[in-house]
């Protein structure tokens, strides 16, 4: 039987962040368009095993937290614990939720969602299960998956995803990794209750940001009880055979140091991700290539070299973030489907404002310290920094400290990173990015009058 045949304006590759919104803003302007996912629901990484769960669990965590504090404000709550599988099934309930929310969106807006995994036959034209949908344009946001690295006993390990499938606590975890997932949910099971220990290459943690945020969150997280290895190598996982202790052994050596084994009832790798494309055919078009580091090469206007196919989102790998799939894809819909008036649509790619959920959460945008001194000359750049306890610590016996940097360039100094930690960043830094987008000044910074008592009147108030 002949395939069936499809005819599209658009046909989006990927029902995540960056496609839905591509493909509804695509259809908006009454373009005929189809999305393609390939998991049987809809919402990507960030609805279903990213952002949204991540950031529940990270809400659970901190009223552990709160709850914790209340004693020091005379208030009597009782010592905490949480029911995992409870909140379990509430978030995976929400994710459903808004599962059938993306997709009565697409029914709403007459976006065709069709549920397969799409592979190119030509530049325009796509196979997905008995069909070949033919179209003019079509986009590639495919997103990424978390990488398990080739060790032995590997797969005893669980990455990202699986944490999300965990229907009970595990009470004893070690995470593999210090970008920004480990520490989050090194956090998130730290502050729930479970003995965690990182493991980190290196002596520091989140090292592609600046070293004020991983240096104060490295320290916090110590003083909280969260073990960190550094300097480790994980060698290999294997199953213990002592029924009486955890059931993953994990054997690791440190730079020089003898191999070590230690027990964990998990074993979370967070690791690194890489781009969706083997699924895709791409050699059925050539033009459409891949980097260095597997991520699909596309110029500014996320256009790659075969007519017609664009990429975008994790898959093209630049800052790879739920808000920056969104407006590329939103860009991408308004330059081939508005009307000339968009013609010259792309996103600009620089002070991307992002935040980090830990335990304490920080915010950052813009260069760190090291790349202003590369990129302006260290003689041009000057840091105003602090670093201060947040009021809502004054009756706790502990003092988790706030750390606040900015980074201004030229004589204008000119605000060019701003890097910030502690209780409330997470919620400070989307308005101070509007400063920074707009090319704010460290004299604007200081002509806006502080709000007290606040912990964000220390950005307007350094010296
Ligand atoms: C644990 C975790 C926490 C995160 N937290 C945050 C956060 O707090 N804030 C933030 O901004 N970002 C966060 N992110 C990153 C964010 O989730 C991603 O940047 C975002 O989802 C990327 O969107 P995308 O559209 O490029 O890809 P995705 O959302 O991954 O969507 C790609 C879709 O394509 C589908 N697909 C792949 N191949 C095919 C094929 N051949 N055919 C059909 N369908 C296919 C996939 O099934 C998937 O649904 C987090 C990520 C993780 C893993």
């Amino acid at each position: 039987m002949a395939p069936v045949s499809k005819l599209f304006d658009f046909v989006v590759i990927g029902g995540g962040s960056g496609g839905l919104a591509c493909a509804r803003r695509a259809a908006s302007y009454g373009a005929k368009v189809a999305v393609v996912e390939g998991s049987g629901r809809l919402g990507g990484t960030c609805v279903n095993v990213g952002c949204v769960p991540k950031k529940v669990m990270f809400n659970g965590a901190s009223l552990m937290e709160a709850i914790a504090d209340a004693q020091h404000y005379g208030i009597t709550a009782g010592v905490p614990s949480v029911d995992w599988g409870f909140l379990k099934s509430a978030r995976d309930a929400y994710v459903q939720r808004l599962n059938g929310i993306y997709s009565r969106n697409l029914e709403r807006e007459n976006v065709e969602y069709i549920d397969g995994t799409a592979s190119f036959v030509s530049n325009s034209e796509i196979k997905v299960n008995d069909a070949v949908l033919r179209a003019s344009h079509i986009l590639i946001a495919t997103g990424g998956h978390p990488v398990i690295p080739e060790l032995e006993g590997a797969e005893l390990g669980i990455d990202s995803d699986g944490f999300f499938d965990l229907e009970a606590q595990p009470r004893k975890v070690a995470v593999v990794g210090s970008g920004y997932i480990g520490i989050e949910l090194a956090g998130v099971l730290h502050a729930l209750g479970s003995e965690v220990t990182v493991f980190t290459r290196t002596a520091q943690i989140l090292r592609h940001h600046d070293s004020i945020i991983g240096d104060t969150m490295l320290g916090e997280m110590k003083r909280q009880g969260v073990v960190f290895e550094h300097n480790s190598s994980v060698r290999a996982l294997r199953r213990n055979g002592d029924s009486g202790a955890p059931p993953i052994e994990l054997s690791w050596t440190r730079t020089d140091g003898p191999a070590q084994t230690q027990a964990y009832d998990c074993v979370l790798w967070a690791v690194g991700r890489t781009p969706n494309t083997r699924a895709l055919n791409l050699a059925a078009v050539p033009g459409v290539r891949l980097g260095a580091t597997g991520h699909i090469s596309a110029d500014a206007f996320q256009n790659t070299l075969e007519r017609g196919v664009y990429a975008l989102g994790d898959v093209y790998g630049k800052s790879e973030l739920t808000p920056v799939a969104i407006a590329a894809g939103r860009r991408l819909a308004d330059r081939l489907f508005g009307g000339p008036q968009f013609a010259q649509s792309k996103l600009d790619y620089a002070d991307i404002p992002t935040v980090i959920f830990g335990h304490p959460p920080a915010g950052t945008i813009g260069l760190t310290e090291e790349e202003a001194r590369a990129e302006h000359g260290a003689d041009n750049v000057k840091v105003y920094q602090t670093r201060f306890t947040n009021m809502y610590n004054a009756l706790t016996p502990y003092k988790p400290p706030t750390a606040m940097k900015l980074v201004v360039a030229g004589p204008e100094e000119r605000v060019v990173g701003l890097h910030i930690v502690g209780r409330g960043c997470d919620e400070m830094l989307q308005g101070f990015g509007v400063a920074v987008k707009m090319g704010a000044t460290k004299r604007d910074f200081d002509a806006c009058v502080a709000i007290h008592p606040t912990s964000s009147e220390e950005l307007v108030t350094m010296r």
